[in-house]
């Protein structure tokens, strides 16, 4: 059995349930019934913290889940040196920018060079169908999903997208598309939906 030189913290009180570490930690994490994040395992409970204690595996998921944690609900240490491992410091103040947002179109946009997506859902099969087209305008890849995130994760995944801008407009749209397919609206690519 390896070696369980690292503690993993949940603190219960600073935890919203938001579910991340669930989601993404499975092995690791669970909501309960109460709304908020627990251990799996033999954990230990104190007051509203509950702990377990973890080897080289299980520190390298709980850090991942630490990470996405919105609450800084959890925590990960070395238990021989008592040392924080996570390398977030969310109560140091650093410079934060005020930032008003903006878009230019005319002169911002420009062409993903890997070409473009059009997108399509399908209410009774309870799928959403992506076309990716490459810069020649010839068909490359058919992508076919239940969801918004299983799709665009599996185009980043396949590497045909290359521009930020242009994936969060295909994440914008691919919601869209979801919400469409639930709702059974109409869906138009790039026109709002109306609801
Ligand atoms: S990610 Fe954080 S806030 Fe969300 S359930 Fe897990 S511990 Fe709680």
């Amino acid at each position: 059995m390896a070696e369980e030189h690292y503690e993993v913290r949940v603190d219960r009180k600073k935890c919203i349930g938001a579910g991340f570490c669930e989601k993404l930690m499975p092995q690791l994490f669970k909501v309960d019934e109460a709304g908020k994040a627990t251990l799996k395992g033999v954990v230990a409970v104190n007051g509203n913290t509950v702990s377990l204690s973890v080897g080289e595996g299980g520190l390298k998921d709980s850090v991942m889940a630490a990470k996405v944690c919105p609450t800084y609900a959890i925590a990960v240490t070395n238990r021989a040196t008592g040392k924080n491992v996570l390398d977030i410091e969310p109560e140091k103040h650093i410079e934060v920018r005020n930032i008003k947002a903006h878009y230019d179109s005319m002169n911002e946009w420009s062409m993903d060079p890997l070409g473009f997506f059009t997108i399509k859902p399908f209410p009774d099969e309870g799928v959403i169908r992506v076309r990716h087209y490459n810069a020649k305008h010839q068909l490359t890849a058919l992508i076919e999903g239940k969801n918004a995130e299983e799709i665009y994760v599996t185009i980043c995944r396949e590497g045909l997208i290359s521009i930020l801008s242009h994936a969060a407009y295909l994440g914008s749209e691919l919601q869209k598309a979801e919400i469409a397919m639930k709702k059974r609206l109409n869906y138009v690519q790039d026109d709002p939906l109306s609801l």
